[in-house]
């Protein structure tokens, strides 16, 4: 006798890799419900990548104005105004989360609101109701890390600048990772002070060094403050409200009035009780995962952040349409290739990367590697008056010069790597770039041109 079950497949988490996951498994006719104790659509639509680049476009806008002056316009900012720009994202993010309401509602996938916990290996309670199913997927993300130093408290992350009513007009930022460079560069564009405390002297630590240096020169350039290999160590805050911040070197920044923590992610299980479902973590927390997303326990699955490999969205989108495939579309050896994943960071310059850095691929192959690298100034920026560098790297490897790596940093790098990610994903060599004919004007034709 078969068991009965509620549902075929129990998501936790309706973020990237939980709604990803259920979309396609009720597309294949499986009964389907999600659990969520937060906003539909998790990090990524609700304080992450979608908020994040709306900051983003506000933040270039004031470098176009600042860039129209070398057209021969003559252009003033008057003014900026946070609060309509935060009102007009959260009404787009808002309209997004009613979108994607409908759209499980469309699928016939219930969804359960409230946080998850499981009883058994095949049963999750929540609000006290118990649901079962065959399979279970762990989508459930991660958290920012919070200060753990005295005063800590009066510190926000990454999600509190998403809840910001006002613009602040000095802040400290804390982190060298991708969202506080983001942070930093966004602030710093919208007319704030910015000081980045970097426990290091550089930003984006696993990054190639091309990208990662030319962005520390960039910081530097537009104003934002650095204070490298410096770590605050306290915070204070003054009846008045504003801050008092304290780091290692002795030396103080007053009358801040936000301190933004960007110092990574962490897993957030605590609730879950997987110890119920005898379901394992590794030691840093996350959940252990094989090729195929599957735990210790062959019916519940990990996909997304919390299997701490590569947290971005399209990874976790990716990984739960390839499970589903496997899962419920008779595609056995279905599942994600965790190599070659291009990301972009959307600093001022944006960055774009795909593949092995210059150092790695010199520690892994040693003189096999080839490496072509070019800088230059855009035409744009060549007019604009305002200096910002282009440079582009690829990494190539033996005699065939097989392209395992492509570093660029610079306007419009962020919707240039896009193509060349297929193109070196599918195997391109350096002659292949050099047999594609250019297209001129524009940057990206020094990607098939370099010498
Ligand atoms: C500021 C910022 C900017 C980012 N920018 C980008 C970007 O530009 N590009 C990019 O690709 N990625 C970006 N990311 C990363 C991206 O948001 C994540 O990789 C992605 O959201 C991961 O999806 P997920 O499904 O694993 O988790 P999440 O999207 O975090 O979803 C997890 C969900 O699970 C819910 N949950 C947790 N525990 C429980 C429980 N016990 N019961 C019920 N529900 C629970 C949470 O409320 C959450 O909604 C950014 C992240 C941040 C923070």
């Amino acid at each position: 006798m078969t068991h009965q079950f509620d549902y075929d497949l129990i998501t936790l988490g309706a973020g990237s890799g939980g709604l990803s996951i259920v979309e396609r498994a009720a597309s294949y006719g499986q009964r389907c419900a999600v659990v969520e104790r937060g906003d539909i659509g998790g990090t990524c639509v609700n304080v992450g990548c979608v908020p994040k680049k709306i900051m983003w476009f506000a933040a270039n806008l004031a470098h176009v104005i600042d860039d129209a002056g070398g057209y021969g316009y003559s252009l003033t900012k008057n003014g900026f105004d946070w609060g309509k720009l935060v009102e007009k994202r959260e009404r787009y993010i808002s309209g997004i989360n009613q979108w994607y309401h409908g759209y499980m509602k469309e699928l016939g996938v219930d969804e359960i609101e409230g946080e998850a916990s499981f009883v058994d290996a095949n049963t999750v309670s929540v609000n006290g109701r118990h649901y079962s199913a065959r399979h279970i997927a762990i989508a459930t993300g991660t958290r920012p890390r919070v200060a753990e130093i005295p005063g800590g408290e009066h510190a926000i992350t990454s999600d509190g600048f998403f809840e910001l009513e006002q613009q602040p007009d000095r802040v400290a930022i804390a982190g060298s990772g991708y969202i506080a460079v983001e942070l930093a560069g966004v602030l710093n564009a919208l007319g704030s002070h910015v000081t980045l405390y970097l426990r290091k002297h550089h930003v984006l630590g696993e990054f190639d060094s091309l990208v990662s240096t030319t962005l520390l020169e960039e910081l530097a350039k537009s104003g934002i403050e650095l204070r490298t290999n410096c770590e605050i160590t306290r915070i204070t805050r003054a009846a008045s409200g504003r801050m008092v911040v304290e780091d290692n070197h002795g030396v103080g920044l007053e009358d801040v009035d936000q301190v933004i923590y960007a110092i990574g992610r962490a897993p957030d299980l605590e609730g879950l009780k997987l110890e119920n479902a005898g379901v394992e973590v590794n030691q840093k927390g996350f959940i252990t995962t094989d090729i195929y997303q599957c735990t210790n326990q062959s019916h519940i699955f990990a996909l997304g952040d919390i299997t701490g490999r590569a947290p971005l969205t399209p990874v976790a989108v990716a990984a739960g349409r390839r499970l589903a495939d496997r899962l419920y579309n008779n595609q056995a050896d279905r599942h994600l290739d965790y190599e070659l994943i291009p990301t972009v960071v959307f600093s001022h310059p944006p960055i774009g990367t795909v593949g092995a850095t210059e150092e790695a691929a010199r520690a892994q192959y040693g003189d096999r590697i080839k490496v072509y690298q070019t800088r230059f100034t855009a035409m744009y920026n060549s007019i604009s008056g305002h200096d910002v560098p282009t440079a582009m790297k690829l990494v190539c490897l033996d005699e065939e010069e097989k392209i395992i790596g492509c570093h660029m940093i610079g306007p419009a790098v962020d919707e240039m790597l896009q193509g060349f990610a297929v193109a070196i994903r599918m195997g391109a060599t350096k002659r292949d770039f050099d047999d594609t004919v250019a297209i001129h004007p524009t940057s990206s034709e020094e990607l098939v041109t370099m010498r």
